[in-house]
């Protein structure tokens, strides 16, 4: 059982470097598929640089050739999804259920890396995300169809309600159109009866961390905080630990009103 454990492990850390470079290529615009290369000197990396996390240590975190620094978050990323995919593996088992959410996580935590680099919500992941979740619902839960599309729906304009509020408030857009395509999908994927709590717990873990970015990188406070990947992070943490986040917030009512 260790040995399976430990497998799921090095299969997200693997799968997390694979999502790394593929959200710089799609943000680049270059093919997904070519090996990766340094980006200073074009060198292809080698075995070493394939090991993930420890490849990044044993370099210590320089290009073999040219000494050109390796970007943190190759190994960030890695352990990141290492630790998203056996906290899955450790819920669902190696059941369907596990080739499902692990396929629904792995597009959202690729759609995050890329929101967190560039404030976008691409098409791509979306639409991926839409078209691998309308297949497992036709094949395998045609009673909850319903139930997603009003997700889908009720996710996207939730949002251009809580955006409207938004600029009336600080007279200026805080929130992306590309956040309403998120939680659009993000309701389609859980049922639209998550989307509360995972807007609320977002917007709490947003308030807190971002403060705490912003107050370490000494940026400007108008500097935009990709809202992105909090949304994803409050999915995952709801669908995984349930008996903690649903109980918490149904505790504490009051502090959920003012986002709606
Ligand atoms: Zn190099």
């Amino acid at each position: 059982m260790i040995l399976a454990n430990l497998f799921i492990l090095l299969l997200g850390m693997v799968l997390g470097s694979f999502l790394f470079t593929m959200a710089i290529r799609l943000q680049e615009g270059t093919s997904i598929w070519k090996r990766s290369a340094c980006n200073h000197c074009g060198t292809t990396v080698g075995i070493l640089g394939l090991i993930p996390v420890m490849g990044y240590l044993l370099l210590r975190g320089r290009c073999n050739r040219c000494r050109g620094r390796i970007s943190p978050y190759y190994p960030i990323s890695e352990l990141a999804n290492g630790l998203l995919v056996w906290l899955i593996f450790n819920r669902t088992g190696l059941s369907e259920n596990f080739i499902h959410m692990l396929l629904i996580f792995e597009i959202l935590f690729l759609a995050a890396i890329i929101d967190f680099r560039t404030h976008l919500i691409l098409a791509r992941p979306v639409i991926l995300g839409l078209v691998f979740q309308s297949i497992w619902l036709v094949v395998f839960a045609p009673g909850e169809i319903l139930n997603s599309l009003f997700g889908l729906f009720l996710g996207a304009g939730i949002f251009h309600w809580v955006s409207y509020l938004f600029r009336l408030i600080r007279k200026k857009e805080g929130l992306g159109a590309g956040d309403a395509t998120l939680l659009g999908l993000i309701g389609f994927i859980f049922g639209w009866k998550l989307l509360f709590p995972i807007i609320f717990w977002a917007s709490a873990m947003g308030i807190l961390g971002g403060g705490m970015i912003l107050l370490s990188n000494r940026q400007s406070l108008s500097r935009e905080i990709a809202f992105g990947p909090w949304l994803i992070l409050a999915a995952f943490l709801i669908w995984r630990f349930p008996e903690l986040f649903l109980t918490i917030q149904v505790k504490i009512p009051q502090i959920e009103l003012p986002f709606f």
